[in-house]
């Protein structure tokens, strides 16, 4: 059905609701309709006369079933095909408790043609009509689970089209070059040979759109990490300081401080906000030995996580440093208690701190965010945001460097060509994308 209705032209015939705002208790909340019978739905609730497109109504609300009121608040209708999904949309702002919301979605469901919208639905719509390629659509999700400055300046302009439109044009360049070659080959097919000036000519293109691509590979690792955000495993024998200095960074002018159960109820994990990246600090705390089977399974997952983090604050006490730390270059070395005792006269690099005074934490806070930035990237343009994109984009460069390299078949070029347009394609939905909507629109909240 799905798939129907993205590949053909024809509209799902269903008409859908959900919330548009969070559960709870607030000032306003709102219920989306969306689909041919959405205005039918507007004028069952709110009365024969509907007002005029795009424009904020306040109307009476009532129960269609048995005329009683629901609520009294602003209707909005936007026409397809200029609305979010491209059908025809209906907005209801009513007041936002969660008895009103049920009474509202409660009247709209006992409607004919009416059915409750599943996860990503109404964003799937936008897309399956044409209004935003994939990469938007997942700019949208981004955009609502922004919780960084950095994470929403970037999906902004990925929901703005940024990427979609380099994408596209990539994409038309080499379906040109493709239809070229083909036709030459065809041509070839009946003449006996192919002129040599057009293989050369695809060779030089190749290379030259293979440039593009890899400008915009290069920062794909930094788009990814202002995401996804970095892991940071905070280590170090017991008592040295671990789960203070977590809860130092934490309460140090962070943006979001959200403390979560780990892997294990042993490991706590607290996200801060480093320089606008998004950093997940792993208290390693608890961390010990068990004999406990389900127990030891869990700590060893959360030793594995630990492991592969993306940066280690590897903490060791001033009263007791021991002989210097032995450390990868991802770790930086933190001192503790300095207020207690002199950091030792070490060699390697190393910031002295005091969890119970805060000397030393701006120093170290410093530290991070350099490291953070560093495995981060700079100055590259971060728009691809997604391991799948950046696979799909090696892909194809990978078939323009073959071309640009040792490009004189013309049935191999056309092939390649095919591949690389092929794979910038399914970044943004053009082609054979069913698994990655799946996935994609799977990861939606109700009523987006
Ligand atoms: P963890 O086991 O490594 O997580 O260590 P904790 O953070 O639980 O700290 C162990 C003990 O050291 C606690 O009693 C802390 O109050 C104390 N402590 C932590 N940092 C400092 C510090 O900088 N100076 C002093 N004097 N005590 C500290």
């Amino acid at each position: 059905m799905h798939g129907q209705a993205l590949k053909g032209p024809a509209l799902p015939a269903e008409t859908v609701f959900a919330p548009a705002t969070a559960a709870g208790r607030a000032a306003v909340g709102i219920v989306r309709i969306s689909g041919p019978r959405a205005f039918d739905a507007a004028r069952a609730l709110a009365g024969p006369k509907l007002p005029p497109p795009r424009y904020a109504a306040l109307r009476t609300f009532r129960d269609p079933a048995t005329g009683e009121v629901l609520d009294r608040g602003l209707l909005l209708l936007f026409p397809g095909p200029r609305s979010y999904t491209g059908e025809d949309m209906v907005e209801i702002h009513h007041h936002g408790g969660p008895a009103v919301q049920a009474a509202i979605l409660d009247a709209l469901g006992g409607l004919p043609g009416l059915r409750p919208a599943r996860p990503g639905e109404f964003t799937r719509r936008a897309f399956a009509n044409g209004r935003m390629d994939l990469v938007e659509a997942e700019a949208v999700a981004d955009l609502v689970d922004a919780v960084t400055a950095a994470q929403r300046r970037l999906a902004l302009r990925l929901a703005a089209g940024e990427l979609s439109r380099a994408l596209a044009a990539w994409r038309g360049r080499l379906l040109d070059l493709l239809a070229e070659v083909e036709a030459e080959l065809d041509f070839a097919a009946e003449e006996g040979d192919v002129p040599d000036g057009l293989v050369a000519r695809a060779r030089g293109e190749a290379a030259a759109l293979r440039a593009d691509m890899a400008r915009l590979l290069a920062g794909s690792r930094r788009g990814e990490v202002l995401m996804r955000g970095l892991t940071v495993a905070v280590t170090g024998a017991p008592n040295v300081g671990k789960s203070s200095l977590v809860n130092r960074l934490a309460r140090r002018d962070v943006a979001i401080v959200t403390p979560i159960a780990g892997t294990t109820r042993d490991v706590i994990e607290v996200r801060i906000d480093l320089g606008g990246i998004p950093v997940t600090l792993l208290d390693t705390a608890g961390l010990r030995e068990t004999e406990d089977p389900v127990e030891a399974e869990g700590v060893r997952r959360a030793r594995e996580r630990a492991a592969s983090a993306d940066l280690e604050l590897r903490v060791v006490d001033a009263t007791d440093p021991g002989p210097p730390p032995e450390v990868d270059g991802r770790a930086v070395v933190v001192v503790n208690k300095t207020d207690l005792a002199p950091p030792p006269a070490w060699e390697m690099p190393f910031v002295a701190v005091s969890c119970a005074t805060g000397a030393g934490l701006d120093a170290l806070e410093a530290e991070l965010a350099r490291r953070a930035a560093g495995l981060a990237g700079s100055g590259e343009v971060a728009l691809l945001t997604r391991a799948y994109q950046r696979e799909a984009l090696e892909e194809a460069v990978q078939a323009l460097e073959r071309i640009a390299a040792d490009g004189t078949d013309p049935v191999l070029v056309a092939e390649d060509l095919r591949l690389a347009a092929r794979a910038v394609g399914r970044i943004t939905g053009a082609v054979d994308v069913e698994d990655v909507l799946e996935r994609v629109f799977a990861r939606f909240c109700i009523g987006k």
